[in-house]
Formats: C-alpha cells, structure tokens, sequence
C-alpha cells in the first residue's frame, strides 16, 4: 500500500498543492481527477521522484518510503509519460531492455527474454525489430508500458494515458489497466477524463485548484 500525508508543492511563492494525503492499496487503482492546472501531474511528478515536495510523507506497504529513491536501481514506482517519450533511435525491444540492462544490471539474454515475455502479454510480440516511428499511438503506449514494467515496479504510474490517443482508444486502454491490475499491479492515474476515471477506479482522488480552497 501507498500512503502519502499531507503533500505540499508551491512553485515560485505560489502554492500548487496543499496538505494533499492519498492511499492506494495494494492491486487497485487510483485515478488522480481535477481541472487543467490544478496541480495533478505535479502530484504525479512528486510520488515518482521526478519533483521534490516541500513538505509531507510518504509510506510503501507501513515503511517510510522516500520518492528521490525512486531514481536509483531500485525504483519501486514506475511511470508511462503522457507523450510516451520512447527513444526514437532504438528498436521497440532495445527501449524495453536499456534500463533492465544499464540500471539493473541484467544480462542482454535475461533483458531481452524477459522484454519478449512483457511484449507478447502486450499483444506486441510481433514489433520487438520495428522503431517507434512505425508504431501507432496505442502501440506506442503500450511500449512505454511495456518499458515501465520491465523494471519490475510495485505501483505503476500513469500521466493522462488517454489524452494522446485517439477517442475510440480509450475502451483498450482501460482493458489493459484493468488486465495489469488482475494481475496484482497497483496503479495510479492521472486523467481529466471522469468517465475513463469512473470506469476504472477503486478510489478517485480530486485535486482542486489552488484558488478554489
Ligand atoms: P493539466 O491537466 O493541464 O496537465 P495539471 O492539473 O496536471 O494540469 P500541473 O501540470 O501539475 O497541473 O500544474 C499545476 C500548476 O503548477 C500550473 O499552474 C503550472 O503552471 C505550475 N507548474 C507546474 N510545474 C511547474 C514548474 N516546474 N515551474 C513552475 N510552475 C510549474
């Protein structure tokens, strides 16, 4: 389980998020909701260590949990970008398996089984030689996702996954997220869309906008 107590973001004097407190448990989702620039990627930035609170705690399964961890090997929170950001010059396999090779030290043979492995639960066993250019948006996502997963993390991130997408693509979307999470994953997502949130959500949090507190 992921707690989070009483987060605070301000940028530049003027305050993003106050006294925010989540809970996810364990193999449920948490849809992150609230209105264009009420603070929700920030949030999300913040639980992957990708920005620093100022203020405000965090627990993994009753432990204190520190997100900077989170940007070593052992990151326990995954994230797939809203705009997938896959590395253009390499092929679908060699994005999954860079960092299982660099940041976890795996073998290239167990890195790229275990790509495979990830690919084919993806329906994507068929675009490991192919290059991100020749994938379309849902394949792309589900290469980052497919990346994400492959470092093996306990709570898996998401960043508006169905603003890039095209609408009729959003109904794949939730099936997957609904998939992972029959298989245990925990996940929390970010969306402004309240009908995929209602769709999929164990628990829906609503971020309000600073000035509306
Ligand atoms: P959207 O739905 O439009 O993506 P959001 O709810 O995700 O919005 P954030 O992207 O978290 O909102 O931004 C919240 C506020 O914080 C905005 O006013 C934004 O301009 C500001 N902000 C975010 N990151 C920074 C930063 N690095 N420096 C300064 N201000 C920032």
């Amino acid at each position: 389980m992921l707690e989070a107590s009483k987060i605070n973001k301000s940028f530049n004097g003027t305050q993003v998020l106050t006294d925010i407190s989540l809970e996810v448990d364990s193999g449920k989702i948490l849809c992150i909701v609230g209105p264009s620039g009420a603070g929700k990627t920030t949030l999300l930035r913040i639980i992957t260590g990708l920005e620093q609170a100022d203020s405000g705690s965090f627990k993994i399964d009753g432990q204190p949990f520190d997100p900077d961890s989170n940007n070593t090997s052992n990151a326990l929170i995954g994230v797939v970008f809203q705009d997938f950001r896959l590395f253009p010059h390499l092929s679908v396999l060699e994005n999954i398996t860079l960092a299982p090779e660099l940041v976890l030290k795996e073998s290239r043979t167990k890195a790229q089984a275990k790509a495979k492995d990830i690919l084919s639960q993806l329906d994507l066993a068929d675009k490991a030689d192919i290059y991100p250019f020749q994938l379309s948006g849902g394949q792309k996502q589900r290469v980052a996702i497919a990346r994400a997963l492959a470092l093996d993390p306990k709570i898996l991130c998401y960043d508006e996954p169905t603003s890039a997408l095209d609408p009729g693509l959003r109904q794949s979307v939730e099936t997957l997220i609904l998939r992972l999470k029959s298989q245990g994953m925990t996940q929390i997502v970010v969306t402004h869309d309240m009908t995929f949130a209602q769709n999929i959500a164990d628990k829906i949090l609503e971020v309000k906008p600073a000035q509306e507190l």
